[in-house]
């Protein structure tokens, strides 16, 4: 095995952990220990005391309010929460009708199975929830709309606002899974008139086992708890919670809102560079998602792309490049048997197409080395594939 380190092109799958984010969470490590429910002693009160201010900080970050953070293990129970906890209350109101996209991480897609009565919105060409589908789905019956803000495997960002317009004036919840989207797009729970949204500890450079779900203020007494016991979090959630992993959330969630600018910049600049990259090698490539002049990176984040290299099998790249992390689709995805992304399947995507693209990702701890690296060896890996298949045909 070589001594080169192996780029890391996988941040949408996990993010590694900011040093910041490690320091603030040390302490609550090594030295601090008390349980926030046990308030009777001064160390269960410093444990409640840095809990509430991480609550404040990741309410202030998306306009919230603290009561309306609850902490989860991450992105997948918080998704389950939102869908399967309003289940008995949207029954009885007779609203059991649910609005969602075929492109949602499978922790939406398998709750609604059980859910049970669900559209699925049409996708327009770049795999973006069509938001007109989405309102015209809408019945009397609807209660529940689930879409998530950023796409996980091509980065491409739903119409929420033409959502939230086309709904404001009926009774339906509202709910985004924006678990790619903070630190990557600028968000307000309130202007985009959001009743719940996820975030996930682990996407933006904080700890693994901790995610939240926003549930606005007068809707969290119709949601039924998934997970009982001790009544920690006004019942809705239950189990002591994990001050350390709480107080590296609120730190991350700080430095995703510090640096969206900066890294968003960077960014755009990483994706033109390997673009550029490519396509001065004359590597035949499309872009799976948003790709349309540009105004394209409006309605896609610039650090996941998604990309079609015709002729070349994405596992033969899997199998060639061992300097470079990368994946072929969504990490949660792989216990499947077919493998098959289901996100560019839904994007209408012959398998063929599918089998030869790949996913990079890339964020904070990316370096310009990395990225050109990064088309070096995705050009000599797949000029000299070229170079076999024409050898073999000739
Ligand atoms: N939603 C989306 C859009 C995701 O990308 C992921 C992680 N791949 C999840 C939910 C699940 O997140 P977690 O690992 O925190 O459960």
């Amino acid at each position: 095995m070589s001594n080169t380190p192996i780029i890391y092109m996988d941040y949408a799958s996990t993010t590694p952990l900011d040093p910041r984010v490690f320091e603030a969470m040390r302490p609550w490590f090594e030295m601090h220990v008390g349980n926030a429910s046990s308030t009777e002693n001064i160390h269960g009160l410093n444990a409640k005391k840095a809990i509430d201010d991480a609550r404040l900080k990741i309410a202030n970050a998306i306009g919230a309010q603290p009561c309306e953070i609850i902490f989860a293990s991450g992105a997948t129970e918080a998704n389950n929460m939102a869908l399967l906890g309003l289940r008995s209350y949207l029954k009885d109101k007779r609203k059991t009708h649910t609005v969602s996209s075929p492109t949602e991480h499978s922790s939406i897609l398998e709750p609604l199975k059980l859910v049970g009565n669900t559209s699925y919105s049409n996708l327009l060409p770049c795999g973006m929830a069509d938001g007109a589908f989405v309102l015209n789905e809408i019945t009397p019956e609807t209660g529940l709309i689930s879409i998530q803000m950023v796409n996980n495997e091509t980065g491409v960002i739903n119409p929420l606002k033409e959502i939230k317009e086309g709904i404001k004036d009926k009774d339906i919840i509202f709910h985004s899974d924006a678990s790619q989207a903070l630190g990557r797009i600028a968000f307000n729970v309130n202007e985009l008139g959001l009743d719940m949204a996820t975030l996930s500890g682990h996407k933006i450079y904080g700890p693994e086992g901790i995610g939240v779900l926003y549930i606005k203020q007068d809707l969290q007494k119709h949601v039924t708890p998934l997970i009982l016991g001790g009544g920690q979090q006004s019942g809705l959630r239950s189990g002591s919670l994990p001050t350390a992993l709480i107080v590296g959330m609120a730190e991350a969630v700080t430095l995703a809102i510090q640096s969206h600018k900066a890294e968003t910049e960077k960014a755009e600049y990483f994706y033109n560079l390997l673009r550029q990259k490519l396509d001065r090698a004359s590597i035949v490539y499309s872009i799976n998602g948003h790709d349309q002049g540009s105004e394209s990176l409006k309605w896609r984040v610039p650090q996941i792309i998604n990309i079609h290299f015709p002729n070349i099998e994405n596992e033969w790249l899997l199998e060639a490049i061992d300097g470079i992390s990368f994946s072929t689709g969504s990490a949660c995805n792989k216990a499947s048997s077919k493998n098959l992304s289901h996100v560019l399947t839904a994007m209408g995507l012959p398998t063929q197409h599918i089998t030869q693209s790949v996913r990079l990702s890339f964020g904070r701890f990316t370096t310009e080395e990395d990225i050109i690296t990064c088309a070096e060896i995705f050009i000599d890996a797949i000029t000299t594939m070229h170079q076999l298949i024409e050898t073999k045909t000739a």
